[in-house]
């Protein structure tokens, strides 16, 4: 008898009771509780996430990814992740996946259980989503006030943007206002009127033969997604730029995408009700090399 598939594994990460030693990770019954009701992950949202795309079992923009988490880590005085047992935990998380054409995993670090010392931490692989019908036919955006100014990350770095922090009942609030609206996705825009990110995603939009997006000091994140579709784009011939752009710079483009991993390039459709063009030889072209990455 064949076993069968595995559709979803869970790795814990083990600290020492002070917190002060991360001591390796072992596997758990994905389908079990693990977490207690006092972990400040549940009760305050506490902690730092990663989201990483698996191709047949391989881990995409690990590296990155793992960076960002540290550097989540940092922005809320949690204690600097041991990479290397968190590298290990996603490799042997992602392997399990390695019949599915397409997974994830996800990375929590919290501050843990209230009133102790340890963090909690978990890497969990999933089966992903079938993305493959918007990744062709798009999605359309609204545009959304965040409420932020531009320079808030500079300004009032204890708002924590530019972190990837497990509240994110904000993002969802705002995907839900999208759908309200008729419309799938946001572009949030910042309060002084600068094109920001998605509430999950990085915006690129391409004007000729130049893809830019907008600035990572920002109050937005780093995308991993956007960086490896310009490394791409630049093979391609294409320019690529950060810049402080407009929503008329978004609507007077030639065509733009929403990325992130997993979903990886989602081309817009139609901004705010409007019709926009789609550009669907270069989604296909990007969505290709995004799927084909083997680190
Ligand atoms: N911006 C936000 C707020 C996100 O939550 C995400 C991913 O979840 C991204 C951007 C895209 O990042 P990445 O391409 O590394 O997945």
């Amino acid at each position: 008898m064949t076993e069968p598939r595995s559709t979803a594994t869970l790795a814990r990460i083990l600290f020492s009771p002070d917190g002060a030693t991360t001591l390796g990770y072992e596997f758990v019954d994905a389908g079990s509780p693990q977490l207690l009701v006092t972990d400040v992950a549940a009760t305050r949202g506490d902690g730092v996430f990663e989201t990483i795309s698996v191709g047949s079992g391989l881990p995409q923009a690990l590296n990155p990814h793992l960076d960002r988490f540290a550097k989540s880590a940092a922005l809320l005085d949690l204690p600097h992740p041991d990479l290397g047992v968190w590298r290990a935990a996603v490799h042997e998380a992602a392997a399990t996946m390695a019949d599915h054409d397409e997974a994830q995993v996800k990375l929590v670090l919290s501050r843990g259980v209230e009133g102790q010392p340890a963090p909690t931490g978990w890497v969990y692989a999933s089966v992903a989503p079938d993305y493959r019908a918007t990744r062709t036919i798009g999605i359309g955006v609204v545009l959304l006030d965040r409420g932020l100014a531009h320079n808030v990350a500079q300004t009032s770095p204890w708002l924590l943007a530019g972190a990837k922090t497990l509240s994110y009942a904000v993002n969802l609030a705002a995907l839900r206002e999208a759908r309200r609206r008729g419309a799938d996705d946001v572009v949030f825009v910042s309060s002084d009127g600068f094109l920001l990110e998605g509430p999950v995603s990085n915006l690129i939009i391409r004007r000729g033969m130049t893809l830019s997006t907008p600035r990572t000091d920002l109050g937005i994140l780093t995308g991993t997604t956007q960086s490896d579709v310009f490394a791409w784009a630049e093979s391609q011939g294409f320019a690529t730029e950060q810049a402080l752009l407009t929503p008329s710079d978004l609507t007077g483009a030639d065509a733009a995408w929403l990325v992130s991993s997993v979903r990886h390039a989602a081309p817009l459709h139609a901004i705010d009700g409007s019709d926009f063009a789609l550009d669907g030889e270069l989604t296909a072209g990007i969505n290709a090399a995004l799927r084909a990455r083997t680190g």
